[in-house]
This record gives C-alpha cells, sequence and structure tokens, in this order.
C-alpha cells in the first residue's frame, strides 16, 4: 500500500507485484475508489489451478479467494456468485469504476466476477477484443454480457421450486462500458483521469494519468517501443515529464533485456524467408496480436502469397471492419490478400459429398460464430491449402497443428 505522504489517497497492489500481470491497483482518494485493471495473477494461478482443475463456478469467487488470487471486498462481486456463496451481496456497490489499460487476461480475466454496474473505462479496441474473447471461447467468461446465475422460481403448475432457466437470453444482462477516447480527459467524482495511448502487442492500449485531490499518478500499462505505435508510447512519456507524477506505476517484461527488434524488422525477416520457400509457409502468432498479424500479411503479400487465417481470427477482424477508427488499420476478413481456413470439426463433415451429407449437417459442425465463414468466398480447406502450396503462407498455431496432418505439406 502507498500513502501519499498520509494524505488520504491510497494506491493498494492486490496483484502484480514482482510478478507478471495481474494487476489490480486499488486507488483511493476522498472516498472515490477506482480500480486499475482487474486481471489474473497468471503465475500464482497457475500454482493451483490448471485447464483441468479451474476454480468451481459453484463457489463463486471462494477458490479464486482460498489461494488469494481474488481479494476479499464487500460491494464489488458480482450479486449472484457473492449470494449463493454467502458473501454478502446485498450490500450497495462500494466502487467507482475500473479503469482498464487493455484487453489481456493478466490485465482483464477478472472483469468476470464483478459487479455489472461499476463502469469500465477502455477504449473502443478493447472493448472490440473483449467482445471476440467471449464470444468466440469455451470459457463461459463473461466480459460483456453476463447472465444471472443461480436464480430458483416457483414453478406455477407443481408449486415445486425449481432452477430459472435462461430462455431466450431472458436472464442476459449487459456490463456499463464506458468508451473514452485518447487524450480526452474525464472525471470520476475526485478524480481527473488523462487516457493516453501507448504501443503494445494488441491494439487499443492505453496508460492513465489520474488526478487526485493530493497528488498525481502516472500508469503506463504494458508498454513498448518497437511497434507499429512507438510513436504513442513516446508522446505518453512526454505527457508523463509535462505532469510531473508523484508515483509512476510502470510494468515491463524486458526492462533489463539489451535485444530489440521493431515489427518493421520482423515483417521485413518474414518477407525474406517467405521469398526464400518453396512450397508451404507456416507461421504462428498469438491470435488478437493484429499488429503481428499486419506483418504476415503484408510480407504475403509482397512475395506474392496469401495469408490463411483461422476463424477466431476472421471473427476479430470483421468486428474491426465494424468500426470508423480501426477499419482502415487491419485488412478485411474478405480482403484480397486474405483466406479463412475452415477445420475439419465435430463429426469432420467437411471435404465429405454434401449430396449425402447436407449442408445443414457440416453446419451442425461448428458453433453459431463460426457458420458465417462457411459461406465466405474466400473460405479454405485442407484440400485447397494442400493444393496451393506455393501461393499460401498458413497461420496455424499450437491447436491448430493437427491440422498438418490433413493438409500433408510437402518437403521445402
Ligand atoms: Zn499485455
Amino acid at each position: 500500500m502507498i500513502d501519499l505522504a498520509g494524505r488520504h489517497t491510497r494506491i493498494s497492489f492486490y496483484g502484480g507485484v514482482h510478478e507478471i500481470g495481474g494487476n489490480k491497483f486499488l486507488v483511493e482518494d476522498k472516498g472515490t475508489r477506482v480500480f486499475l485493471d482487474f486481471g489474473n495473477q497468471m503465475g500464482r494461478e497457475k500454482e493451483y489451478f490448471s485447464e483441468y482443475t479451474k476454480p468451481r463456478m459453484l463457489n463463486g469467487m471462494g477458490d479464486l479467494f482460498e489461494f488469494g488470487l481474488l481479494p476479499k471486498l464487500h460491494g464489488l462481486y458480482r450479486r449472484d456468485y457473492a449470494t449463493h456463496m454467502d458473501f454478502g451481496g446485498n450490500e450497495g456497490t462500494a466502487f467507482d469504476a475500473v479503469l482498464l489499460t487493455h484487453a489481456h487476461v493478466d490485465h482483464a480475466a477478472y472483469i468476470h466476477y464483478l459487479r455489472p454496474d461499476i463502469p469500465i473505462y477502455c477504449t473502443e479496441a478493447t472493448k472490440i477484443i473483449l467482445q471476440a474473447l467471449q464470444q468466440t471461447s469455451q470459457d463461459g467468461d463473461e466480459y460483456i454480457t453476463f447472465k444471472e446465475s443461480f436464480r430458483i422460481h416457483k414453478n406455477e403448475r407443481s408449486g415445486e421450486m425449481v432452477r430459472t432457466a435462461n430462455r431466450d437470453g431472458a436472464l442476459e444482462n449487459t456490463r456499463n462500458y464506458v468508451i473514452v477516447e485518447p487524450f480526452k480527459k474525464f472525471k470520476i467524482d475526485s478524480i481527473e483521469v488523462e487516457p493516453l495511448p501507448v504501443d503494445h502487442s494488441v491494439p487499443g492500449v492505453c496508460g492513465f494519468i489520474l488526478y487526485t485531490s493530493k497528488g498525481t499518478i502516472a500508469y503506463t500499462a504494458d508498454m513498448r517501443f518497437h511497434g507499429r505505435r512507438a510513436e504513442d508510447s513516446e508522446k505518453f512519456v512526454d505527457s508523463c515529464g509535462a505532469a510531473t507524477p508523484d508515483i509512476l506505476l510502470c510494468e515491463g517484461t524486458r526492462v533489463d533485456e539489451t535485444f530489440t527488434e521493431t515489427e518493421m524488422q520482423v515483417e521485413q525477416d518474414a518477407k525474406s524467408i517467405i521469398e526464400k520457400t518453396e512450397r508451404l509457409v507456416v507461421c504462428s502468432y498469438p491470435t488478437r496480436d493484429l499488429d503481428r498479424l499486419l506483418s504476415f500479411y503484408n510480407a504475403a503479400k509482397s512475395a506474392g502469397r496469401v495469408l490463411v487465417i483461422d476463424m477466431k481470427q476472421a471473427y476479430l477482424l470483421k468486428l474491426f471492419q465494424q468500426s470508423e477508427n480501426w477499419k482502415s488499420v487491419y485488412p478485411a476478413p474478405d480482403g484480397k490478400y486474405i483466406e479463412i481456413y475452415i477445420p475439419r470439426k465435430k463429426w469432420g463433415i467437411l471435404g465429405k459429398d454434401l449430396d449425402v451429407w447436407t449442408k445443414k449437417i457440416l453446419c451442425e459442425d461448428y458453433q453459431k460464430w463460426e457458420q458465417e465463414f462457411l459461406d465466405y468466398q474466400n473460405r479454405t480447406d485442407y484440400s485447397e491449402v494442400s493444393a496451393h502450396q506455393k501461393e499460401l503462407v498458413f497461420s496455424c498455431n499450437d491447436f491448430q497443428l493437427k491440422e498438418l496432418i490433413d493438409i500433408h505439406p510437402e518437403a521445402g
């Protein structure tokens, strides 16, 4: 906890100290209580949980409380979980805002547990990425909308108490997002906040300068100086200098690293490797790192090839196309140098005779958000990738490695 010279403005750290991510910094000023990020402590969480032993929903926040992975604070968490686990839930909301710097899980994942009426301030891009995360993942994290859990009601006919089913999304609610414009200051009660974009491995990141009643706090967010928007980071440094902060909250995983390769160098390297490659080029990068996607897209295009992306990336690009601010920054999912890879799923009907199996049965192999891509003109599959190996750059992350069995790349 940092007390600004005992003058009643406090910062408490509930994660993100001596570890990578997990940031949950609580700033209190004259009764105003604002969280800076609300992420999961990936390293510490792995000491207790894994893909196969996840925190149980039936226990609300309890499994995470048990190991100190969430702070035990009343008036913060969603009422359905809090009441179900006997951790209050009927008290008033005691927190005024979450200032979210970006959409990486170590900064945003535990939004799922927050009360939906607490406003979440973030950029448009951050909200878009969280929307894609929620709609395309299977783990049920509720970033944008949430469904009230553990509700029961009396069945009119039998008079019995039964669980309330979420028919037609009746229990679905929307969280309270406030989109911030870069450089445009806003107020949360006694605190004035200045949002400033910085460069990082995901779009839409912004640091904040908080002008409290007793001092100025600058928070860098995850930032770097070697990406496509390095200028934003430089500008942030200048703004910080001008604001003369009393406290600087800074994070970085490569602070003492001497080696730097810029994103433009990555693009150049990718291009020269693609040009030297005779057959299929296979690449991998984080799904939501759209600046890296752009590097491979540009490299593929200038080497005369087409980039093949997966459906999650296609969905994300589709959402970015709906934004006036972003649609010219990243390629459209149905663009000329993009193809969307449809993998075989569930029964593996793709590639079989649809006169026998029918389109309807094929669609049943896919989730709702995936089905629209089956009708895209630029969709592709293993047999087409296999037949056009010299013309493609195939994006293939660890989860998709098995696709190479179907594609059967030739040597070279
Ligand atoms: Zn990050």
